[in-house]
């Protein structure tokens, strides 16, 4: 838009100022040539009249000069002598013709006429100018010109016979009529007309005159004759002008033609010096949009050229910088695999709806070989990992390296067994050892898997859910964790959690549910298990899974265990008092497992409210028991020692053998409830449930079945030996106060 104003400018300014120029040039030719006009006319005009007063001089003097050979004619003189009258007028006859005078005649020195050419005198008749006659008489010879009396015009001469004395005078007159003015114009180049002063009507004209004053088209000027008439002599001041015009005109084609040449020029120059500007405003744009790629079209050596050419340096400039840049921002410099951020950008490419995931691998004693061995090594082996897993980076996907040990796969449009599997390939590539420096480093590490749209919508929430899964896999030693097994924790209200979590202790809002815990055998609630319920004020109830995690952490299960512990036992106490028969569980995380003060605190809990030893039972997950099996194996002893049960929670989830467990002084197997809820439907899982029973109870353990839901996996498990019954199908967790209710509600409905 601006360019082609700008072009249009360039050719409207070059073309104006021709047109300008060019306008002047015709006005000042105009002018100079209406005044030259002017002048040529005076001057046409001026020299006609000078011809036609020569003219006129000269025709008086041929008649005078013929008049003289005519008084030289000695029979002429002898007849005019005698008043010989036909000889006299034979003669002058003759002598007429061959001057072409159209009138002759012959006049005694008494002003009588002798002969005459014309019928109309008679001799002895008076001369007709006797004026013409008078000053001839004082001059010796006369002309003028004079009117007959039938009102034509006549150049009359009169010049005397002499003999040798004037014996008398011939008179000539010529015709002025219009072919006289009209030879007369042929030879002065002007119109010739004759008229009487004051009077109007033309006596002789030349043809087409034009006698009022003020006429345009004709300039005039008057030769006086004598008898009071006037030569008019005229000239058209068109002629005059025509080759003025002409030369205007042609003027005129010239300039028109150089404008338009000039124009056409002029657009085309303009386009030169615009399409180069032009390009250079397209690439400008395409810089502004990012695209640095396309390089200008080849320049000129003028002024635009060399920008042009500036602006193609500044183009490759930025774009190598950016590259630079680019690479800085994104490229991990350690194991030039994309960075974090790369990573987060690129899951902006995963098609909504499509489907993916985001796995996060995490090598296992990295910080242990970087402490031992030193971080060169550290480096190195971190750059040989991802020599490994580069291979690996899905077409479509992307590996990136997020920090220190952590690396990330990106899997585009994979489903949750697709991820599996690639997950199995990840860990399949890191069990090959690295060796560096001939020693050789056995790697093993934890995945956490994310899927998208389940876990997540966005990048960074993906991230920090396999990143938890991770930790529950490292936890577990499971290799393999997927985020949904985790629980969605988002991270902002994970911030607001720890603060609370201290503020919620203080005021109360935690407190305890009890879960009955069913003797399949007799029928009788056995047990209770005690599980956190957290009333936050405005948030609601707050399920232990959404904070518990966190609160294990922060280490902040340090403050909430101990309370759990303590309200756990004094319940206890408070139904041992009332006469119920029933032990209390408790659960306890990894951290509470290594603290040396666990033994000494949950002894002291039972003797300050006087609750027998195996009313007590604190339940510990798998992985609670792996991070640290001796200094686990030591605490549980401890317990154990004192005489209250332990269990094993959730089992089967992690990958302990039974057989280790029979190494730990436990009492209790809870079968994970990812097991019972399919134990109707899948005979393998069933199978399993079966073999762990048997198994279990082999080894002197009693078997719990927990997320008890329906009648028909209850009968089940009675029928197939399971000892305990846990789950919504026989009650949901239910506050202290309402457990006796309950239970003698129970105790009715079963008996009944
Ligand atoms: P858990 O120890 O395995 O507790 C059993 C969980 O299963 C409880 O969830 C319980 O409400 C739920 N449950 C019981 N029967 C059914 C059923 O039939 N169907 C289904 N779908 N779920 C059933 P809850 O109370 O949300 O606790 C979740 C987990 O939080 C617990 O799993 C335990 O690991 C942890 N937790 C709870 N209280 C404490 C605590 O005081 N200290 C520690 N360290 N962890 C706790
Ligand atoms: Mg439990
Ligand atoms: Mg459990």
């Amino acid at each position: 838009m601006s360019s082609t104003s700008l072009r249009h400018r360039i050719a409207i300014v070059f073309v104006g100022l021709l047109v300008l120029v060019m306008g002047l040039v015709l006005a000042l030719v105009h002018s100079s040539s209406a005044r030259i006009v002017e002048r040529e006319t005076q001057r046409e005009l001026a020299v006609g009249a000078k011809v036609f007063q020569r003219l006129l001089e000269q025709n008086q003097r041929q008649l005078e000069t013929a008049a003289g050979v005519l008084s030289a004619d000695f029979a002429f003189r002898e007849a005019i002598a005698t008043q010989d009258q036909p000889t006299v007028r034979s003669v002058i006859r003759n002598h007429g013709q061959r001057i072409h005078a159209q009138v002759m005649m012959v006049t005694g020195t008494d002003g009588r006429m002798i002969a005459a050419t014309q019928s109309t005198f008679a001799a002895g008749d008076p001369f007709p100018f006797p004026d013409l006659l008078a000053a001839a008489e004082a001059a010796g010879r006369s002309a003028g010109f004079r009117q007959m009396r039938n009102g034509q015009l006549f150049q009359v001469v009169l010049v005397p016979i002499m003999a040798p004395t004037r014996i008398a005078w011939v008179a000539m007159g010529f015709h002025v009529d219009d072919r006289w003015a009209h030879e007369m114009a042929g030879v002065t180049g002007l119109g010739v007309h004759i008229v009487r002063v004051g009077m109007p009507g033309l006596l002789a004209s030349s043809g087409a005159a034009a006698t009022d004053a003020g006429d345009a088209r004709n300039a005039s000027v008057g030769v006086p004759l004598d008898g009071g008439l006037q030569a008019v002599l005229q000239l058209p001041v068109a002629q005059v002008q025509a080759p003025f015009n002409q030369l205007q005109g042609r003027l005129l084609g010239v300039i028109a033609a150089a404008v338009l040449v000039f124009a056409l020029g002029s657009v085309m120059l303009a386009g030169r010096i615009v399409r180069p500007l032009n390009d250079l405003s397209a690439a400008a744009r395409r810089i502004a949009l990012g695209d640095y790629a396309q390089p200008l079209p080849p320049a000129q050596g003028d002024e635009i050229g060399q920008l042009a050419g500036s602006f193609e340096q500044m183009r490759t400039g930025i774009a190598s910088r950016e590259e630079r840049i680019v690479r800085l921002a994104y490229v991990d410099e350690l194991t030039d695999l994309p960075n974090r951020t790369r990573f987060l950008e690129a899951f902006g490419r995963l098609t909504p709806g499509g489907g993916g995931a985001v796995i996060v691998v995490n090598i296992d004693r990295f910080a242990l070989i970087n402490n031992a061995l030193g971080h060169l090594v550290g480096d190195r082996l971190l750059r040989a990992v991802a020599g490994q897993l580069r291979p690996l980076a899905p077409a479509g996907g992307m590996l990136a390296r997020l920090w220190g040990d952590q690396f990330a796969f990106l899997l585009e449009g994979a489903d949750l067994d697709a991820a599996r599997r690639f997950a199995d390939g990840v860990l399949a590539a890191l069990r090959d050892p690295v060796t560096l420096d001939g020693q050789r480093l056995d790697i093993e590490a934890g995945l956490g898997i994310a899927l998208y749209p389940d876990d997540g919508l966005d990048a960074a929430t993906l991230l920090r859910r396999a990143e938890l899964a991770l930790a529950a896999a490292k936890r577990r030693h499971a290799g393999v964790a997927f985020a949904s097994e985790t629980g969605a924790e988002p991270a902002h209200e994970q911030l607001s959690l720890i603060g609370d979590m201290r503020r919620a202790l203080l005021a109360g809002e935690f407190t305890l549910a009890y879960q009955p815990k069913l003797a399949l055998a007799g029928g009788r609630i056995v047990a209770v298990e005690a599980l956190l319920r957290w009333q936050h004020p405005e948030r609601g109830s707050i399920a232990p899974a959404r904070f518990i995690p966190f609160a294990e952490q922060t280490g902040f299960i340090r403050e909430i265990t101990p309370w759990v512990l303590e309200t756990a036992v004094r319940q206890a106490a408070v139904w041992h008092a009332a006469g119920l028969d029933i032990a209390v569980s408790a659960n306890l995380s990894t951290l509470d497992l290594l603290d040396p003060h666990l033994g000494r605190r949950v002894r002291n809990l039972l003797e300050t409210h006087a609750v027998p030893a195996r009313r007590l039972c604190l339940e510990i997950t798998e992985s609670a028991l792996m991070d640290d099996p001796a200094q686990a194996q030591a605490h549980l002893d401890e317990l154990a020692a004192l005489g209250i049960k332990l269990s094993i929670d959730d089992y089967g989830v992690g990958q302990a053998s039974l057989a280790y467990l029979k190494s730990l002084p436990v009492d209790e197997l809870k079968l994970d409830r990812s097991f019972i809820t399919a134990i109707t439907e899948s005979p393998r899982n069933a199978a399993i449930v079966e073999s762990t029973i048997m198994l279990s109870h082999a080894l002197g353990l009693t078997v719990v079945a927990e997320g008890v839901e329906t009648q028909a996996e209850l009968r089940w498990l009675r029928e197939h030996g399971c000892d305990i019954a846990q789950g919504y199908g026989i009650a949901r967790p239910m506050a202290a106060t309402q457990l006796q209710g309950w239970l003698a509600d129970f105790a009715a409905r079963t008996t009944a």
